[in-house]
């Protein structure tokens, strides 16, 4: 056996009542999933709102302690050592994992958490105890009960006791696919990915979708969404990437209609496809990555005309984050160095000098009505190809 062991403390769904089981066999699922991709054998037992993860021998505990931290759901992920449940234990697992626990640093301070109280001692004795040990193996030590450099933790539970440097925190959220399934509109910016992670931090299973302009847009750009797809995957679970190609629209719009409109009835095309995808796999609201007033198809005006075009609700993560807020959560998922890539987008191909940012809808409608719209959409849909990833 392997004396590290993980613990995942359990998020919000702790505050879940009857339904608990059905946001825990979510969580249960994504770890076990995680685990079969790194190596060792593993064994998960849960109990007072903790997942204890423990390997066999051949088990890279360190791997799996940094996937843990990506399980939606999980608000704190600690490795620590496992031992014996007896005071002589604890002190020898400290004095073992000495340098593991302390590190370099110059002030420490002991954290007792006695779960068990059937244990002989209370948690300021367990602290007082480990406490000497530490401080006899370094007596250039000093103990900061306020703010110190590193703290130990002494966790005597119901089935085991195990010492640990205090917990990262997880990804928190809402279990893997439980609120549902949704559709992504994907672009290669910095946004999408971003909102796509937002929304499946909150528990949505997500698909997303493409609209891609060939031969106005390239496979390299292609590729680069297949790319974010691939990292956003690794943190929210398998994705399938649906492609849809918007070309003849877009040569349609550019002949037919007013082109200080043109993003906008663009928009509204994307928007209808991907209700129509979104239907075609059962997902029940579409994600975008838009924040208001980025632009001038994401003023409010130009929202509610977007929404128009669609029955479905959207969602919105990014919608009142600045672009430095999305940039730094895109820096964190893996994100932003994919978007940063400088392949073009279909909104980026034919894009007018003068966007109307105050758009009226009966003026859209005037437009759309000089074009068979429904007879494009059903054209467009049946370019639609899907890719499965993750
Ligand atoms: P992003 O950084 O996500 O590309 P953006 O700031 O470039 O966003 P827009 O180009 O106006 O903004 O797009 C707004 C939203 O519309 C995007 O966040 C995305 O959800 C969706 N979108 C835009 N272009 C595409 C596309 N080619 N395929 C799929 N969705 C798209
Ligand atoms: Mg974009």
């Amino acid at each position: 056996m392997n004396s590290k062991i993980i613990l995942l403390k359990y998020g919000e769904v702790v505050m879940k009542g009857l339904n608990r089981s059905y946001f825990d066999n979510l969580i249960i699922k994504r770890v076990r999933y995680l685990l079969k991709t790194v190596d060792g054998e593993f064994s998960l037992d849960y109990a007072q709102s903790t997942l204890c993860i423990r390997g066999d021998e051949n088990a890279d505990m360190d791997t799996a302690f940094e996937k843990m931290k990506t399980v939606f759901g999980i608000a704190s992920v600690c490795l620590g050592f496992e031992c014996e449940k007896s005071m002589e234990a604890v002190c020898r697992t400290v004095s073992e994992h000495m340098d593991t626990l302390i590190g370099g640093a110059k002030t420490f301070k002991c954290v007792g958490k006695r779960s068990d109280k059937r244990f002989p001692l209370n948690s300021p004795q367990i602290c007082a105890e480990v406490g000497d040990i530490i401080l006899e193996a370094k007596p250039y030590l000093k103990v900061d009960v306020n703010d110190p450099e590193v703290s130990v933790y002494i966790e005597i539970r119901d089935k085991y006791a195990c010492v640990h440097g205090g917990g990262e925190k997880g990804a928190c959220g809402m279990p893997a696919g439980s609120a549902g399934h949704g559709l992504l509109l994907l672009s290669g910016g910095i946004d999408s990915p971003v909102a796509g992670y937002l929304a499946a931090k909150r528990g949505l299973a997500i698909d997303a979708v493409y609209f891609e302009s060939p031969p106005y847009t390239g496979e390299a750009a292609k590729q680069k969404v297949v790319d974010l797809a691939t990292k956003l995957s690794e943190l929210c679970g398998r994705i399938y990437l649906h492609t849809v190609s918007v070309t003849e629209i877009q040569e349609v719009l550019m002949e037919k209609c007013d082109e200080r409109m043109f993003t906008l009835l663009l928009r509204r095309f994307m928007v209808r496809l991907a209700e129509r995808t979104a239907r075609s796999v059962g997902a029940e609201v579409l994600i975008t990555g838009e924040s208001l007033g980025q632009v001038a198809s994401q003023t409010l005006q130009s929202i509610a005309v977007t929404n128009a075009a669609a029955k479905m609700p959207f969602f919105r993560p990014c919608i009142t984050m600045d672009k430095d807020d999305i940039v730094v959560q895109s820096r964190k998922i893996g994100t932003f160095d994919i978007s940063i890539l400088p392949y073009e987008d279909c909104c980026t191909v034919f894009v007018p000098k003068h966007p109307n940012i105050r758009p009226e809808l009966d003026k859209i409608l005037e437009e759309e009505a000089k074009i068979p719209v429904d007879d494009l959409v059903d054209r467009a849909f049946e370019t639609k190809t899907v890719i499965k990833i993750g």
